[in-house]
């Protein structure tokens, strides 16, 4: 039988629950359990697959093509394991089963209410991923902040399974911030006092209280904390600011969060740790022995969060090459013609990022351009490798109207064009091509050298393809399709022979780049680019250059 951890969050939002709960999961992991994490939010679309990603940052895509919550990719990340649909459940999923069983009568007459009929859901799709005996240990995000309307349900649906469960087959966390004002020069607790009121007037008492905070805790404040709050004084947990997230597991072992879990939990059987890879990732990251500086052209750049797992995927391909990956953003709404080289220059890499509709996307294409006329290396995810093609084709090919129907539905030279079973799809929720797919690699090609395999699988989340009409044309003129769909014939990868690095993807790798796996891309990008640094050094300081020699 699994056992349960939820975690909450009190007095504001953006204090990090997410890093928190996949933390305590990796240590419990390292213990040798069995650990997985899932995260309900108290929105009411059915999925984020509809959100702008100014709305809630980037849409995490699973293997079995969920569009979810971004908390999913620090889980893989962090835990190196797959989630799915059932990892990420929201508001809107759960009153859309309710309503259509109600539509089905399956409620035989009764009154449909939020207790027992909503939050009924809550708890069985809480209890969902325990049926199977696959984990111990099943740890809960529950969105948003105690005290939102819309969080209600959710905190009394964990206030019912606490009394249906044996005592010791739950524990609840509740993540606060203990402000500190410069004025009185104190940390202040009445934040948390009120939070962890708050919480408990809705029935449910945390054991365990983390507390984000920018200055330590002092035995004193800890104890005022517990007093207050009616925890036990171990239970209250420093969560000092770190200056990198994958630091936060070794904090929160060295306060024994792990530890105190296991004990309310009374699981008696684990191991010491073991975060040997992880302590060893570490070490690389904070004593990089070089640096490359890659430029990162989007156009949700005022949000650093739409951009999470491609961010996340450069820090454990930097990691890889003890190298250490500055990112410079650069919208791609303002490049043009006549700027593009002076905004490029000092770039070691250059990588283009997906997205949807025509904002900003001339800008990528001018900054395709740069990269393939001066040998910069490049990386295209999704719209990124459709620019890629987009410019080869007006550039080289000739074809000055080439674009994508997405962007100019009237183009004379379609060369991405919308996928046939896209066609007839006229809703906009989970109806792109999602999830995992295979993809054939041509040998000798960079893709092949890269994965070092022939075939591969990577997620997707995209409506538009390569136009393979224009196939033959690209191929000869020296673009070349190193990846496919087996099935279908899409065009997954295409890169271009005679650059030292030029690759685009439909697809999107950052999706499964984990701090044990990093995603071999971006570990071959981060290559090149210092290559292409090292080089840049030479031809600066020939002088330098010889005097080494
Ligand atoms: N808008 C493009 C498409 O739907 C690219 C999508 C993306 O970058 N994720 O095909």
């Amino acid at each position: 039988m699994a056992k349960y951890i939820f975690v909450t969050g009190g007095v504001t939002s953006s204090l990090g629950k997410g890093i928190i709960a996949a933390s305590l999961a990796k240590l419990l992991q390292a213990r040798g359990l069995r650990v997985t994490i899932q995260k309900f939010d108290p929105y009411i679309n059915v999925d984020p697959g509809t959100l702008n990603p100014y709305e809630h940052g980037e849409c995490y895509v699973t293997e079995d093509g969920a569009e979810t919550d971004l908390d999913l990719g620090h889980y893989e990340r962090f835990l190196n394991i797959f989630t799915s649909q059932a990892n990420n459940v929201t508001t809107g999923r759960i009153y859309q089963t309710v309503i259509n069983k109600e539509r089905e009568g399956a409620y035989l007459g009764k009154t449909v209410q939020v207790v027992p009929h909503i939050t009924d859901e809550i708890k069985r799709r809480m209890q969902l991923l325990g049926q199977n005996n696959d984990f111990d240990v099943i740890i809960t995000e529950i969105g948003g902040t105690v005290g939102d309307i819309e969080s209600l349900p959710f905190v009394e649906a964990v206030r019912q399974l606490q009394w249906e469960l044996p005592e010791e087959d739950s524990v609840v966390i509740h993540l606060t911030l203990i402000p500190y004002l410069k004025a009185a020069k104190e940390l202040k607790t009445k934040p948390t006092q009120h939070s962890v009121k708050m919480l408990s007037q809705e029935g449910v008492h945390p054991d365990i209280l983390v507390c984000r905070t920018e200055r330590p805790l002092s035995e004193e404040l800890r104890r005022k904390i517990a007093l207050f709050c009616n925890v036990k004084q171990e239970a209250v947990i420093e969560a000092a600011d770190v200056p990198t997230i994958y630091e936060v597991p070794v904090t929160m072992m060295r306060e024994g969060l792990d530890l105190i879990c296991l004990k309310k939990l009374n699981i008696t059987e684990y191991n010491e740790p073991d975060l040997v890879k992880w302590k060893e990732f570490l070490d690389k990251l904070k004593y990089p022995k070089s640096r490359v500086t890659i430029g990162l052209i989007g156009k949700y750049l005022e949000l650093q969060d739409a951009y999470k797992s491609i961010l996340e995927s450069f820090i454990h391909a930097g990691a890889m090459n003890e190298c250490e990956v500055q990112i410079i953003n650069v919208h791609s709404e303002y490049i043009t013609d006549d700027n593009v080289a002076e905004k490029l220059t000092d770039l070691d890499g250059l990588l283009v990022a997906p997205g949807f509709g025509h904002r900003g996307v001339e800008g990528k294409i001018v900054a395709v351009k740069y990269a393939r006329e001066n040998g910069l290396p490049f990386f295209g995810i999704c719209l990124g490798m459709q620019m890629a093609v987009i410019e080869f084709a007006r550039n080289v090919l000739g074809l000055k109207e080439a674009h994508s129907t997405e962007m100019n539905p009237d183009t004379i030279d379609p060369v991405i064009d919308l996928m046939e079973e896209q066609k007839k799809i006229t809703s906009k929720g989970g109806t792109m091509r999602l999830g995992a797919y295979p993809c054939h690699l041509k040998e000798g090609t960079l893709a092949y050298r890269i994965y070092g395999k022939p075939v591969i699988s990577e997620r997707h989340r995209h409506r538009w393809e390569f136009n393979n009409k224009y196939l033959g044309l690209f191929e000869k003129a020296g673009m070349i399709a190193s990846g496919t769909n087996p099935g279908t014939g899409l065009v997954e990868i295409i890169e271009l022979p005679a650059h030292p690095f030029f690759i685009g993807v439909q697809y999107h790798p950052e999706l499964k780049s984990t701090v044990e796996n990093p995603q071999p891309i971006f570990v071959h990008f981060i290559k090149a680019a210092k290559a292409y640094a090292e080089k840049k050094t030479e031809v600066k300081n020939p002088q330098l250059q010889s005097e080494m020699i």
